[in-house]
């Protein structure tokens, strides 16, 4: 039994979903899978795992499992439930991509979706879990996606072992027909459980015209006319990034010193130098010479066992409003007396957690997707209108304690007009390859199981997915980040290349990891400041770069060096200020480049890399080796400088230094901020293409003729 606070207990009977624990409960304990609505706010996060705790799903050593597609709700929801409950965290844990505290006592278990999926791939069938609640399914993230698809397959599997799993798939809209009626998802319809909640009317305030450019400069101003003329009330503003939090968030403590009124809470919160050769005869990498696997299944799954974070490095992390615990705690609390609670955040305080006591919601109306062009393979990150049903969802969480005010900045027009009635899933939106080689490599793993899910569940996909896996396939399979960089990782054992080779995959699987776009200046002191750390960052690069083949490994060599340079000092922040690079990225790398170097000594034993914070650069030759390891992931990734027109010609100007590559038909051209700009290479690879006034390649590498296929 539970021993609660009479206080938490008296915060917790005021939540809608107290009134329906004995439904809910019969429902799940009736039916293998069952599907929760409920408004945001309404208890199901922090509720419904304690219902099932107490209903005994945590008996006998079983686990509760909960998933969430953000870090952030995974982390604080574990906090505040292990409150509740009066337990330690060693019993109500959280388990991140590269963090938790799970413990042999561990009862409940928030995790990501990530997560859940690696455990998937380790055991199929969930032993350990009595039942498994996806959180946030509305949300339509990739992972929850597949998870839902797989958890399908597990449930009916585990109820013929005579161990049931149940399934609780938890949405904060009632648009669940995607879940319910699909027949090749759930043969049986599950059971819908609607939790009404209290909702209290919120009045929409429409600008009469949009801004064009400068969104974030008109939702200062809205927070600073609420704040001067409005009665009392949180505010709560939706924002697209990190970025745009921390200005947002600067701009205002500067006009509000807090000692004076306002607080402000932001929620974002080895190497052994190979002998080289002295000959003119330079080796090359070999395509056909990758890192093998053992040969038996048993050692393989071990493999996987060796592991403890998350399936798939997301590539999006440089803007997943990550774990910023620090800030996140405060939100919840009330602010002093004679101040007011101003939150800044990206679009994870739609559902994901709820503020109490906001009155105001000032929304953008953007968000911050990733845009994957099918054509061309480019995905890229833009800002772009939300949807109808999301700008809802935010003008929602004003209304959660008294009746509210949203402050949409932009007009009526455009929200009818531009604005999607729904956010398409995640998975529409993505490129697939990373998942479907994990899924292919899942299905030959469970070859050794005894039943695996007929290949029909996958037809989706549209790929033959039962079709063979190729050994490179397999390795690469092994490697928890894309398959181009997996290809990159499989043949880097070559001429001692793995710490590079890692450091680098680790580098280019960050986002964002050079501060480019420089936060808004206010003053012309500010202004100057700024200009000279630009011209700074780019001497900087450009002695990173250094000559010969470290030149042409181009952006990517500048990279290395960056994380070389900056765990060689002690991994500081200051480094980062002073050497143009974003603090949390490198961190994040740092973590990566942990996980890939684990992973790397459990794939290949005899490798033995450590992780060197000394790393000396890679000699000439293995930069040379280097850039055509580089090729052979981004193989697709090519460009060659387009012949220079005569100085008359129409063109001339615009195409000068222009590329075709092989993707696009438009001329694309070196970024300017790239080390290789007016290299005038003949042929180079790009990490991705970035379209502002031209089509820009970024993370460039110079490759030779005679290495392309
Ligand atoms: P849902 O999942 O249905 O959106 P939650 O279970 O997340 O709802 O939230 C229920 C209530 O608990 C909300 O009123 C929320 O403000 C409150 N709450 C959540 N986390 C905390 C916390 N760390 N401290 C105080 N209150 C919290
Ligand atoms: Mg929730």
């Amino acid at each position: 039994s539970v021993n609660r606070s009479a206080e938490i207990q008296e915060q917790r009977l005021k939540l809608p979903i107290l009134g329906e624990e004995q439904i809910i409960m019969e429902t799940i304990n009736d039916n293998p899978v069952t599907i929760l609505c409920g408004e945001t706010g309404s208890g199901k996060t922090t509720q419904v795992p304690q219902f099932l705790y107490e209903a005994g799903y945590a008996l006998d050593g079983s686990i509760i499992g909960v998933t969430e597609p953000r870090r952030v709700a995974a982390i604080s929801m574990s906090k505040r439930v292990a409150e509740e409950m009066n337990l330690s965290t060693r019993e109500i844990s959280y388990q991140i991509r590269y963090e938790g505290n799970v413990t042999p006592d561990t009862r409940i278990k928030f995790m990501t979706d990530g997560v859940l999926l690696k455990e998937v791939q380790k055991d199929f069938l969930l032993s350990k879990y009595k039942v498994i609640v996806i959180d946030e399914a509305h949300e339509r993230s990739v992972y929850t996606d597949i998870l839902i698809g797989l958890l399908s397959r597990i449930v009916p599997l585990r109820k013929k072992k005579g161990n049931p799993l149940k399934l609780v798939i938890m949405s904060a809209t009632l648009r669940v027909e995607d879940f319910t009626d699909n027949i090749r998802l759930f043969k049986v319809k599950p059971p819908v459980i609607k939790v009404d909640s209290r909702q209290f009317p919120v009045t929409i305030h429409f600008n009469k015209n949009t801004p064009q450019e400068d969104y974030l400069g008109e939702a200062y101003k809205k927070v600073c006319k609420i704040h001067q003329q409005l009665p009392d009330g949180g505010i709560l503003v939706f924002v697209t990034g990190q970025q745009e939090v921390h200005t947002l968030c600067a701009k205002l403590k500067h006009t509000f010193p807090f000692h004076k009124a306002a607080k402000h809470v932001k929620l974002t919160k080895c190497i052994k130098h190979g002998d080289e050769p002295k000959t003119n005869d330079l080796p090359d990498i070999k395509l056909e010479d990758y890192s093998v696997l053992p040969i038996d299944e048993q050692s393989e799954l071990k493999v996987a066992d060796n592991e403890s974070e998350s399936l798939f490095v997301s590539h999006d992390t440089g803007e997943e409003p990550s774990a910023d615990e620090e800030a996140e705690d405060l939100v919840f609390e009330a602010p002093p007396d004679g101040s007011r609670l101003c939150v800044i955040a990206t679009n994870v305080a739609e559902t994901s957690l709820t503020m109490p006591n906001i009155k105001y919601v000032v929304d953008t109306g953007k968000v911050k997707t990733r845009f994957y062009d099918k054509v061309t393979a480019v995905s890229a990150f833009k800002v772009a209108w939300t949807s109808k049903a999301s700008a809802n969802q935010r003008a929602g969480r004003a209304g959660r304690t008294g009746p509210g005010h949203c402050y949409r900045l932009y007009s009526s027009a455009v929200f009818n007009d531009s604005f999607e009635k729904f956010s398409p899933p995640e998975i529409t939106r993505r490129p697939v390859d990373d998942l479907v080689l994990q899924m292919k490599r899942l299905l030959v793993s469970l070859g050794a199981l005894e039943k695996p899910p007929a290949p029909k569940s996958f037809k989706e996909t549209k790929g033959e997915m039962c079709a063979k896996i190729t050994p490179l396939g397999h390795v690469m399979a092994c490697f928890p980040v894309s398959p181009r960089y997996g290809k990159m990782l499989s043949l880097g054992h070559q001429h001692q290349l793995l710490p590079y080779v890692i450091a680098m995959v680790a580098a280019l699987s960050v986002q964002e990891i050079f501060v480019d776009n420089l936060q808004e200046s206010t003053t012309e002191a500010e202004k100057e400041e700024q200009k000279q750390r630009r011209l700074k960052a780019s001497h900087v690069r450009k002695t990173w770069a250094g000559f010969g083949n470290s030149l042409l490994l181009g952006d990517l060599m500048v990279m290395l060096k960056a994380v070389g340079a900056w765990e060689f000092d002690g991994g500081r922040s200051h480094f980062c200020d002073e050497h143009g690079l974003r603090y949390k990225a490198m961190v994040e790398i740092r973590k990566l480049r942990a996980q890939l170097t684990n992973t790397v000594n459990s794939v290949i034993p005899e490798a033995e890399i450590v992780m060197d914070p000394q790393m000396k650069p890679p000699t000439d030759l293995q930069a040379r080796l280097m850039r055509q390891i580089i090729l052979a992931g981004l193989g697709d990734h090519v460009a060659r400088m387009l012949p220079e027109l005569p100085k008359d010609a129409d063109n001339a100007q615009k195409l000068k230094n222009a590329y075709q590559s092989l993707q696009l038909e438009e001329p694309v051209f070196v970024h300017p901020g790239s080390v290789l700009y007016k290299s005038k290479a003949q042929y180079v690879v790009y990490q991705c293409v970035e379209e502002t006034s031209k089509l820009y390649m970024k993370g460039v590498t110079a490759v030779e003729a005679e290495w392309l296929p």
